[in-house]
Order: C-alpha cells, then structure tokens, then sequence
C-alpha cells in the first residue's frame, strides 16, 4: 500500500517505521524542517537543553517496542518530586517510599497519613500489566477524579501543579485514565534523562527509517482518506495517517472538533546557569502558586544534577506556560 504519513513527530516517526517493517510504500510530509516535534534538544554552550522538561518513562509499553533504550545512555529522575510555594519558601516532598523508603516520613510530613494512605491505595491500584489498557477507561476529568479520590485541598495544590505540567493542562480537563496512565507508570518504572537530550529519541527512529520518503518544510493544507495537499498539488494514497497536534488535527479535520476541544497551550523553556544549584537531588521542582499572569513558572529542572556537566557548571531550566495557542507553531 502506498501510505502518507502527515507530520514528522515521534508518533509520526513510530508510525512511517511500523508501515515500512510491513512492507509498504511510505512518504511523510513534515511541515518544519526537522524531525522529531515537540521532543526538542538545543545546544547550550557546552550543555544539550531539552525545550521543556522531558523523561522517558522506562515502564511505557511503547517506549520498549519501538526505542532501544540502553543506547540512549539515559539516568534516573529521583522517584520523588519536590514543590514550594514562592510566597512562603515552603518545600514539599513526594515520593514513593514503596520504591525508597526513605521518602516515607518527609511525605507523610507533606500531605498527612490521611493522603499518605490514598496514595498508596491508588499505588497499590496499579499495574504495570494493565498500563495501555487503562488509557482506554471512562473517566471523568483529573480535576473531578482527583476530587473523587478524597485527595484534600492541600494535597490537591501538589496534584493540580504536577498533572498539570504532565498535560499542560491548568484547567485539569484531561481524562483521569491519562493520569491513571502515568502514576502506574511512574510506579512502575522509572522516569530517566537521556544523555545527549530528548532529541535523541526520534533522531534514534529517524536512522532506523530505509524506505520511507521524507519530505521536510512541507504543510499538508487538506487531506482526505486518500490524498494529501502541499503547495497547492493533490498527491494520491491508499491510506493517511494524521500524527499532527490535535490543534491542527482539528483543522484538517473539523467534524473532530465537535467531540475533541483543543487544550493546547504555549510553552516556553527558560534556562540558565546558576553559581550554585537551588538543590543537589535529580528531581522536578513543582510551583504550587502556579497559575495567573504573575506565576507562569510550572516547574524547574536542574538537568546538571541529573548528567554532571564535564566543567562542573549548573543549569537551571524553568517550564513556563502561557495562553490558549492557536497557531501552527506551538509547542504544546
Ligand atoms: C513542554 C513539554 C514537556 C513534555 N514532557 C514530556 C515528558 O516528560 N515525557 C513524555 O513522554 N512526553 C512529554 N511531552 C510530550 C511529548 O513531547 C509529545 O507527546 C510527543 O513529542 C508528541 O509527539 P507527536 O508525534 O504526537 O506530536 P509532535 O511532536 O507535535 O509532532 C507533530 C509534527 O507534525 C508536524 N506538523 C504539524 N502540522 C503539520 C502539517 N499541517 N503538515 C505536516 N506536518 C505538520 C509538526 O511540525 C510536528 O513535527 C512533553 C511535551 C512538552 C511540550
């Protein structure tokens, strides 16, 4: 079959590797003129930058289908994240004392046994076997399924912050599955850095790529089930498979938009070196003020405590996120 593949992202890359192990005839168009979407890595000086915070959850069904993760010499997040509340200077700590149970006391310290134990429940609620199928359960939103499990205020100002900045959703109006999906993932695997940046992840597809027709700095402006259009020219398929951000999915394809509002936000990565690391831990720094014009900092990553930089410097990388995004070129 002669398949085109419309846009260049991780899933794209998975998608144009599957069709061609299977022996057809693949072209994917790609509006910008790299591969790998939103998985992102800059140079820095001597430091690669991922443009928002990224890991690898090693328990991914997918990851280790289609990723060789070894060579990708990645190291392990902490299994525990850190939030503070700008206005006061107070830290939290969260973390699976199940894993480490040094993270016991300092968590129920944080959220009180009450929560301490609706954690576990929903830990131990968990498995790794059932991960993708739990993606494909009924559930109200985060907000309400958070709500649901009796999580308190306090608590949920931890929750809001961390699931928020996995969706970069501030209203919290992904499905609860997702969230279900990523706890058992994060408890049941780790969540590691790769070396040299996230970018390596597709770039890692990308080489694997032998037949597949790659086209770069090409916008497909309409598709049907079996054509694309690029600069005004109708290219014929048997088969398209969209991989865009659903904000451009919805365009190609407005009679999604009735069922699949876009929640796409614009995200922004600041990062500099400091004289001395905030804190020594590989661990996300959650901001639980988060939210309003005047608190646009999500989280801060010190990816130097994570992979030492060779001349000993310290960068700091802060994950900002801004308005509703309404163009092509966002980010998230
Ligand atoms: C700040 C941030 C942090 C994240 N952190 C994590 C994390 O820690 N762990 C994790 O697993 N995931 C994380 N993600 C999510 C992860 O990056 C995405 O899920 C993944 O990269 C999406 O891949 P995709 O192929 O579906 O989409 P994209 O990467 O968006 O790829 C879509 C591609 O389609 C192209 N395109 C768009 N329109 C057209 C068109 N009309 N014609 C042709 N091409 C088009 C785009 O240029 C793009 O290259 C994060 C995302 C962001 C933004």
């Amino acid at each position: 079959m002669r398949i085109a593949v419309v846009g260049g992202g991780l899933a794209g890359l998975a998608v144009a590797l599957g069709c061609e192990e299977a022996g057809h005839d693949v072209t994917l168009y790609e509006a910008s003129d790299r591969l790998g979407g939103r998985m992102m890595t800059r140079p820095e000086g001597h430091h690669l930058i991922d443009l928002g915070f990224h890991v690898l959850h090693t328990a991914y069904p997918a990851l280790k289908r289609w990723v060789d993760v070894p060579s990708l010499r990645g190291k392990p997040m902490d299994a525990c994240t850190m939030t503070i509340q700008p206005s006061t200077g107070r830290r939290r700590v969260l973390g699976d004392a199940l894993k480490a149970p040094r993270y016991l006391l300092p968590t129920l310290r944080s959220v009180g046994i009450g929560d301490g134990l609706r954690f576990l429940r929903w830990r131990l609620s968990t498995s790794p076997k059932d991960l993708e199928r739990s993606m494909d359960a009924v559930t109200p939103t985060i907000e309400l399924g958070l709500k649901q499990r009796n999580f308190t205020a306090e608590t949920q100002r931890v929750l809001g912050p961390l699931f928020a900045g996995i969706t970069l959703d501030p209203s919290l109006s992904e499905r609860m599955a997702f969230a279900d999906f990523t706890w058992s993932a994060m408890s049941h695997g780790q969540m590691i850095v790769p070396e040299h940046g996230i970018a390596a992840v597709p770039e890692q597809l990308a080489q694997r790529l032998a037949s597949t027709t790659v086209n770069l700095n090409t916008e497909i402006s309409a598709i049907t089930n079996t054509s694309v259009e690029a600069d005004g020219e109708v290219h014929a398929f048997d088969r398209v498979v969209l991989t865009v951000p659903q904000h451009v999915a919805t365009r190609l394809l407005p009679e999604l938009s009735s069922d699949h509002s876009p929640v796409e936000r614009l995200t922004s990565t600041v990062a500099f070196v400091a004289p001395q690391p905030p804190y020594k831990q590989a661990r996300l720094l959650l901001n639980e003020e988060w939210g309003g014009q005047a608190n646009t900092v999500l989280h801060v990553h010190l990816p130097t405590n994570v992979h030492p930089h060779p001349e000993g410097e310290h960068w700091v990388v802060a994950t900002l996120v801004g308005q509703d995004a309404d163009e092509p070129d966002v980010t998230a």
